[in-house]
């Protein structure tokens, strides 16, 4: 008998619990036996294929069950499954393709001749397709194959998927996540948000990100529960699905448009146990606004693609607006001096720095960089800046590259931003450094206000005055419609620096 690290546990969920595991809202419907077999199928697809242990399988697809189960299918035939970003264009697929070295490629069938043309320059073997309807020759495919497969052999530390980073500054990297790094992260959530074969997750994200695919479909796997699978964030859908649904987790756009739908009411979100947020800062004003609203305090939570989940706020015990709670069972947790990683006293802001069985295990064909990212003790340097409070919950300033320095000083953003938004008519707020001939950086905002809200960069600066340090204080305010942000609702601060690299020096 073979083991198959990360899919034994799934066997074994999807043995013990009979039970629905999907639901589209058109209609579809997978139990746990349809997940064996399909993925079954799926994985006698890819050897047929000539996809071998180890090989790599490059995936742009819309959402789809089947996209699920090609997952699964990958993991059980030992191949290393690489989902890219629907968005990707062609121009930077050819990148992805390039590096990654995929055996075979599955795109959508739009695309298709694009892909092969990419595949015969790559000299990738073969070339598939699946449409958002589960539809596709890979399908027709795995349809034909039996619905029985013996798992290939995996051990802990084997890869099971490669995720690329969204890489907003420099190159995307693809973070290798072992079979262990994505069951120990499911075992841990499952456990520590109690997941149990009742839940049924309202899973409105994309499958090509980890909070998508792992944090919300693995959870649900590794516990036997279901989920409403919608293709996107539709708030209307959302709503109309939510009587049917115990926990949901999102991006905090997912919440700051909810929290505009007449709809969000007590009594739509009564039999709810569980919100969750992450990918992103929740604003603390969404978190009260959504508490008075619902009754329900968002769980806010931490991770990112090369850790998996890194910290959450208490199932039971105090969720704390602004914080991403404790470190999760299992993962340590410090906060240290950028430049040597020695460990900073409690309180102090430094970087995030991870150790656990949930931490990759380095980049794809890049050691330098891998090493670069790694303490000797181990320890990985997110990038993140934050620090730990008197109770131990973890806040987050904002990522090092984020860091404004202003005259020799250092501003975090996060506070600067905190102070902005408690100013009555201000809906968010993005705090950047713009080049600036006497002081390096100028600290500049970027706010939303609300309609109607008479303010001006005026009144907001007067409003700072005497809250913050005058050298913190923006030398700009500039207003918006609203801030950029990428499909998992992160401010994409490059694209704000890049749009006001001028304001200083002309
Ligand atoms: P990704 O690899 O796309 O998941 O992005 C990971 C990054 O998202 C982290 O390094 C953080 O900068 C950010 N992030 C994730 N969750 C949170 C959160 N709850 N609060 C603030 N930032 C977050």
């Amino acid at each position: 008998m073979t083991s198959n690290h990360l899919f034994s546990f799934i066997r074994e969920a999807a043995t013990l619990h009979e039970r629905p595991f999907l639901e589209t809202p058109q209609g579809r419907k997978l139990d746990y036996g349809d997940v064996l077999a399909g993925s079954a199928r799926f994985a006698h697809a890819l050897a047929a294929l000539g996809v071998v242990p180890g090989d790599r399988v490059a995936v742009q697809v819309e959402k789809s069950p089947e996209a699920l189960l090609l997952y699964l299918g990958c993991v059980r035939a030992g191949a290393v499954f690489l989902p890219l970003n629907t968005a990707y264009t062609t121009a930077e697929l050819e990148y992805f393709i390039g590096d990654a070295e995929p055996s075979l490629i599955v795109g959508d069938p739009a695309k298709h001749e694009a892909f092969k043309a990419l595949a015969s320059k790559a000299k990738v073997r073969a070339v598939e397709t699946l449409d958002a309807n589960g539809k596709g020759s890979l399908a027709t495919k795995a349809a034909q194959a039996p619905d029985d497969f013996e798992d290939v052999s995996r051990a802990a530390n084997d890869l099971a998927a490669i995720l690329y980073t969204s890489g907003t500054t420099g190159r995307s990297k693809g973070a290798m996540l072992s079979h262990a790094n994505l069951a120990s992260n499911a075992e841990t959530l499952a456990r520590y948000w109690r997941f149990s074969d009742e839940d049924v997750l309202l899973h409105a994200l994309p499958i090509y990100h980890t909070h998508g695919l792992f944090v919300a479909t693995n959870t649900v796997l590794f516990s036997g529960a279901s989920m409403i699978f919608m293709p996107k964030l539709d708030p209307d859908e959302l709503l109309r699905q939510m009587p049917r649904a115990t926990v949901m987790m999102g991006v905090p756009t997912f919440y700051t448009r909810l929290l505009r739908h007449k709809g969000l009411t007590r009594d739509a979100t009564r039999h709810m146990r569980l919100f969750v947020s992450g990918s992103a800062p929740l604003l603390a004003e969404t978190h009260r606004e959504w508490q008075e609203r619902t009754g329900h305090a968002i769980l806010e939570r931490y991770g990112m693609t090369e850790t998996n989940m890194n910290t959450s706020n208490p199932y039971v015990g105090e969720r704390i607006a602004g914080t991403v709670g404790y470190p999760l069972p299992g993962v340590t947790l410090r906060i240290a001096e950028p430049e040597t990683g020695a460990a900073l006293p409690k309180g102090s802001i430094g970087v995030i720095e991870v150790k656990g069985p949930n931490v990759f295990s380095g980049y794809w064909r890049m050691p330098e960089k891998t090493k670069a990212e790694f303490r000797k003790d181990g320890f990985f340097i997110t990038g993140d800046l934050g620090k730990i409070d008197e109770k131990g919950y973890v806040h987050i300033v904002g990522r090092g590259k984020d860091l404004v320095i202003t005259g020799g000083f250092n501003v975090y953003p996060k506070e600067i931003e905190t102070e902005i938004d408690a100013i009555p008519g201000v809906i968010e707020s993005a705090v950047i450094g713009c080049p600036h001939a006497d002081f390096g950086e100028g600290v500049t905002a970027v706010v939303v206000k609300r309609e109607g809200a008479a303010l001006d960069e005026a009144a907001v600066l007067e409003a700072l005055e005497g809250r913050l340090a005058k050298f913190k204080l923006p030398k700009r305010v500039l207003f918006a419609e609203d801030l950029p942000r990428n499909t998992m609702g992160k401010v994409q601060k490059n694209l704000l620096r890049e749009a006001h690299k001028d304001i200083y020096v002309q």
